[in-house]
C-alpha cells in the first residue's frame, strides 16, 4: 500500500504554517509499515485541489487529506473529494449531536455553517472528533483508500491514533512495522560520512541507511522492515556494528540525544565534575550545561574571562604568555583550563579562546579556536580552525568542547 498525504490549506503555501502534520502521519505510517511515496500541498482552491486528488489517484492506494474540514467558505476539501469521487455528502446524526452539543456546552450560538461540519461522504467511516466539532472519514472505494483529517493537530493527531490508525491495520493483514534507528555524529561532515559509509549505503536495502545533515551534525537513519520487531532490532544492531567499526568515534548518540545531554551522561558516570574558562564563548558552554536540570551534579561553575586583565587577574594566566603568546594560544588555553581546574577544585578544567571574527584578531584568521582539557593525567590542548559567522564559530567551539569530554 503505497500513501501519498495531502495537506489543503492556502496558508502552508503562503509559509504561514510549516506542514507538520504530513511530518506526524508520515512517521505514524511508518510504524505501521505503510510507505510514503509523496508529499502535497495545496492551496484552499477546489480546481486546483480537484487535479492533486485526481494526480494522486492515479499513483497512490492510499490518499490521507488534512485540513479544509472546518466551517468557514474556504474549506472545500471534503466538498471536492465528494465532486470528483461522484459522490454525495449526507448529514452524519451522530456528529450533529457532537456539534449541538459542544454549542450548547459553550454557549454560544449555532450558526447554519456549522451545520455544514456533520457533513459526510456518503458510505464512509466517520472518525469522531474528540477534540474539535469537525469529524473525520475513511472510504474505501474502487481499490483505494480516502482519510479525511482536520487541519489542526491537535484534533488531526489523535484522531489519527485512535480512529484512523486502528481503520488503516484492520486493512492491512501481516503488516510489516518499519524498526527506525537514528545514530548522531559530530566531528565528521556529511560528505566525508557518506564516502567513508558509500558501499554500506548502496548495498543496503533492508535495513536502509540514509544520512541527512543537521545543525553542525550529521545524522544516519537505519530503517528495517521485517514481521517481527526483534528480527528488524537485531538487524539493525549488526548494520550499526558495520557502522561503529568505521566511524565510531565520531558517534555519540541516537534518536533526540544531544551532544550537551551526551556529556553531562558520561561525567555523570565517571561522577566527574568540570569547570570552564570561557573566552571566545562568553560563557554559552556554562549556559548549555545549567540548560540541563540536575547540572549541579557535574557542572561546577565558569570563569568569563573575556579581557586579557581577567584572565591575568582573576585566572592567573600569565603575563609573560598573554604578552608574548597572545590570548589566542595553545599556551593560553593550557593555563585556562589548569587554572580553572585548580581555582574550582573540579576534576576537569576546560577552556575556550580563539577568535570569533568576522575580522582576525592578534594576527591570528577568524575561526582560529583553542580548547583545553585538563584533569588529574594532564592537559591537552585541541586546535581548530573553523569556518563561518561568527555566531556559529562560538557555537560549534562549545559543541567541540561537549564532544571533547566524551572520549
Ligand atoms: P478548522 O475547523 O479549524 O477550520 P480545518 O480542518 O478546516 O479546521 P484548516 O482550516 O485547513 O483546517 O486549518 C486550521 C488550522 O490547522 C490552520 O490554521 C493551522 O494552524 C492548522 N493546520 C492546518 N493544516 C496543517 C498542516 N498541514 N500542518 C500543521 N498545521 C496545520
Ligand atoms: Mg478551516
Amino acid at each position: 500500500m503505497n500513501a501519498e498525504i495531502i495537506a489543503v490549506g492556502s496558508e502552508l503555501l503562503l509559509g504561514q504554517i510549516a506542514n507538520t502534520n504530513a511530518k506526524f502521519i508520515s512517521s505514524e505510517l511508518a510504524d505501521l509499515g505503510i510507505n510514503v511515496f509523496y508529499h502535497s500541498v495545496v492551496g484552499d482552491n477546489p480546481r486546483r485541489l480537484e487535479s492533486v486528488i485526481r494526480t494522486a489517484q492515479s499513483r497512490s492506494d492510499l490518499l490521507i487529506f488534512t485540513g479544509g474540514l472546518g466551517p468557514t467558505k474556504d474549506d472545500l476539501t471534503k466538498e471536492t473529494i465528494a465532486s470528483v469521487l461522484g459522490r454525495a455528502l449526507v448529514y452524519d446524526q451522530e456528529a450533529m449531536d457532537h456539534i449541538e452539543m459542544y454549542f450548547k456546552r459553550t454557549g454560544r450560538a449555532m450558526t447554519e455553517n456549522n451545520r455544514k461540519q456533520a457533513l459526510v461522504l456518503e458510505g464512509c467511516e466517520v472518525l469522531p472528533n474528540r477534540h474539535g466539532m469537525a469529524p473525520g472519514m475513511a472510504l474505501n472505494t474502487d481499490g483505494l483508500t480516502y482519510i479525511l483529517l482536520p487541519g489542526p493537530p491537535k484534533e488531526m493527531q489523535p484522531m489519527f491514533t485512535h480512529f484512523a490508525a486502528p481503520y488503516l491495520s484492520g486493512r492491512l493483514p501481516g503488516k510489516e512495522p518499519i524498526v527506525s534507528r537514528v545514530l548522531r555524529f559530530f566531528g565528521i561532515g556529511e560528505s566525508l560520512l557518506e564516502a567513508t559509509l558509500e558501499d554500506i549505503i548502496d548495498e543496503q536495502s533492508n535495513p536502509t541507511v540514509a544520512p541527512l545533515a543537521g545543525n553542525h551534525e550529521v545524522t544516519l537513519r537505519l530503517s528495517a522492515k521485517f514481521k517481527d520487531v526483534n528480527t528488524a532490532e537485531e538487524q539493525l544492531d549488526v548494520l550499526e556494528g558495520k557502522i561503529r567499526e568505521r566511524v565510531g568515534k565520531y558517534l555519540y548518540g541516537y534518536g533526540d540525544d544531544t551532544l550537551h545531554k551526551a556529556a553531562a551522561e558520561v561525567l555523570k558516570e565517571r561522577k566527574l565534575s568540570v569547570s570552564s574558562a570561557e573566552s571566545l564563548t562568553g560563557g554559552w558552554f556554562g549556559k548549555q550545561l545549567t540548560d540541563l536540570p540536575g547540572s549541579s551534579e557535574i557542572f561546577k561553575g565558569s570563569v568569563v574571562c573575556y579581557t586579557n586583565e581577567i584572565k591575568e587577574q582573576i585566572l592567573g594566566v600569565s603575563h609573560e604568555l598573554l604578552s608574548s603568546e597572545g590570548a589566542v594560544s595553545e599556551g593560553c588555553a593550557k593555563q585556562m583550563a589548569e587554572n580553572v581546574r585548580r581555582l574550582t577544585g573540579s576534576n576537569i578544567g576546560i577552556s575556550f579562546t580563539g577568535v570569533a571574527g568576522p575580522g582576525p584578531s592578534e594576527n591570528k584568521d577568524a575561526g582560529t579556536v583553542y580548547i583545553g582539557l585538563a584533569d588529574s593525567s594532564g592537559t591537552e590542548v585541541f586546535p581548530l580552525s573553523l569556518s563561518g559567522s561568527r555566531t556559529s564559530v562560538r557555537e560549534r567551539s562549545v559543541l567541540y568542547g561537549m564532544f571533547y569530554l566524551l572520549s
